[in-house]
């Protein structure tokens, strides 16, 4: 209550006059001053309204004021609202004892000394001014705190909700959550744990976290534990728990720590299965390598053989086959028809079997010859082969075309030359008898790298054959006029290989083909 409010102050007496006199006392003291002519009337104010002060008159016809006061002090509402009883001086042993009884605070005589009676009641509204105020002030400040616990049972509740939620993900998740100390122990850990290495919660909180984790991993786990409560977060990391069942199972996860909680929030995936899998792929690997390993050494093996072998056979051949020339030259007549015809037989086979330990030979020494490797220039490398080549081009009245300043490469002389010369030569072969041979020889530049592309007009290879020519000993066409040992295209791809190379053929049948062979570019002059 602010003090400019007014306070009630509760005149009761039956005599109008004294009423007056009253109010005309306490005018001053510009309060409210509420009237009443009985006890009864004064109860129903009391009823409505609070008071400061109750001036009650001792002998009042009916209900008198003993009567009144007691009445007041029966209701809790009223039960320490101040009265003064007012009496005359006859009354006066009597009345003062049975007034304090009733709870009295003062008495006053009649005649009033109106500067009395002024100051008393002033006092009075004063105490209750002030108590009103305590009250206000006590009322706000509880209204204050009630608000406050409202604010936090709301905050309370939100709290609630949002752990409720997390919970939910928590124990909804298939990964494996936990929420560890800085001590070390599992604060929480969601069911995905159970499920995976089998120990109920109680036991995985109860231990250190460690005691959990495979003993050749607790050092490293240690470590990335420790990184954790010094705030760093984990990334990634792996490691084998123990189940209970005694196999154990590898986790990878990632981890935050809340150092202000002193908590590590973990995340964590079982990837056993891609470890095993990872293993697995490792071991065919290794696998793998040592086979490659092995392959690599059988191959050489049986290069070296077919090298040892496509050479030492050249010698007893030479002479086979020089015994047969003999034959047909020296002893016609001895040998008759007949006779003659199988020695021809064997004379054209010591040929054939020739070419092939040759082609066999060149095969070999390509495969197990250190290159060492420069620059080529193409242009004249071309014109050196087409020179060797001579006698069957003009036999064919084929055209070589070579395109001039073809690009550079970086290559060697010799695998080269057998490079070309087989491409050069098998384009002259394959071609039907109706058809007079255009070759056609030009570069194409790439990034680093030069193709060199040898056209025909021949026959074409049709594309189902187009990847298998390129091995040893493969032939398409073996009629009259295409002789030869399947070896050529063989050489090919070996020689660009060992250059660092690769080739490959472009083809229609009827339509001619187009090898390429690409070789490492030249550095440009
Ligand atoms: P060879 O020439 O001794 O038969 P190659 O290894 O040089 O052996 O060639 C393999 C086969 O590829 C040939 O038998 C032939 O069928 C086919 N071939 C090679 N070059 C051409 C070409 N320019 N046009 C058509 N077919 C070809």
């Amino acid at each position: 209550m602010d003090s400019d409010r007014k306070a009630n102050i509760l005149l009761v007496d039956d005599r109008p006059e004294k009423l007056l006199a009253l109010e005309a006392v306490l005018g001053s003291l510009g309060q409210n001053l509420v009237r009443a002519r009985s006890g009864k009337e004064a109860l129903r104010h009391l009823l409505r309204d609070q008071f400061a002060v109750i001036l009650l008159d001792v002998s009042m016809p009916g209900m008198d004021g003993f009567e009144t006061a007691s009445l007041i002090r029966r209701r809790p509402q009223t039960e320490h609202t101040p009265i003064i009883f007012i009496t005359s001086i006859n009354d006066t042993e009597n009345h003062i004892a049975q007034g304090y009884s009733l709870g009295a605070v003062d008495y006053m005589l009649t005649p009033v000394v109106p500067d009395v009676l002024k100051a008393k009641v002033a006092v009075f509204v004063d105490l209750f001014k002030k108590n009103e105020q305590i009250r206000e002030q006590s009322d706000r400040l509880r209204e204050m705190e009630e608000d406050h616990h409202r604010r936090q049972l709301a905050d309370a509740v939100d709290r609630l909700d949002a752990e409720t939620k997390r919970n939910r993900f928590f124990s909804l998740a298939v990964d494996m959550l936990a929420i560890a100390g800085f001590d070390g122990y599992f604060k929480q850990v969601n069911p995905t744990w159970h499920k995976t290495l089998g120990y109920p919660d109680e036991e995985l909180k109860a231990r250190p976290l460690i005691d959990f984790v495979h003993k050749d991993d607790r050092a490293g786990t240690t470590r990335e534990f420790k990184r954790l409560t010094l705030g760093s977060t984990t990334e990634y990391f792996e490691n084998r728990y123990h189940c209970s069942d005694g196999s154990f199972r590898w986790l990878g996860w990632t981890a935050a720590p809340f150092p202000a909680e002193g908590l590590v929030y973990i995340f964590a995936r079982d990837i056993t299965h891609q470890k095993q899998a990872e293993a697995q792929i490792q071991h065919l690997n290794h696998e793998l390598k040592q086979r490659v390993t092995d392959l690599l050494e059988v191959n050489k093996e049986l290069e070296a053989f077919n090298y040892s072998i496509s050479h030492d056979l050249r010698g007893p051949l030479r002479s086979m086959q020089g015994f047969a020339s003999a034959l047909v030259e020296e002893c016609q007549e001895q040998l008759g028809e007949v006779g003659r015809e199988y020695a021809l037989r064997i004379v054209t086979s010591g040929r054939y079997m020739d070419t092939l330990l040759r082609d066999l030979l060149a095969y070999s020494r390509l495969t197990a010859a250190e290159l060492t490797l420069a620059p080529v220039d193409l242009n004249s490398l071309l014109l050196d082969v087409i020179e060797q080549l001579q006698n069957e081009i003009t036999e064919k009245r084929a055209t070589v075309e070579v395109e001039p300043s073809l690009d550079d490469v970086i290559g060697h002389p010799s695998t080269l030359r057998h490079v070309f010369g087989n491409l050069i030569g098998n384009a002259l072969k394959f071609t039907d008898s109706a058809t007079l041979p255009r070759i056609r020889i030009s570069t194409e530049a790439g990034v680093d790298s030069v193709r060199v592309w040898v056209e025909d007009n021949g026959i074409g290879i049709a594309p189902e054959h187009q990847g298998r020519i390129f091995g040893l000993f493969e032939r398409l066409h073996t009629g009259p006029g295409y002789s030869g040992t399947g070896v050529g295209l063989a050489i090919v791809r070996k020689g660009a290989e060992r250059l660092g190379g690769r080739v490959g053929v472009e083809s229609k049948v009827g339509k001619g083909s187009r090898f390429w062979v690409e070789l490492p570019a030249a550095p440009r002059k």
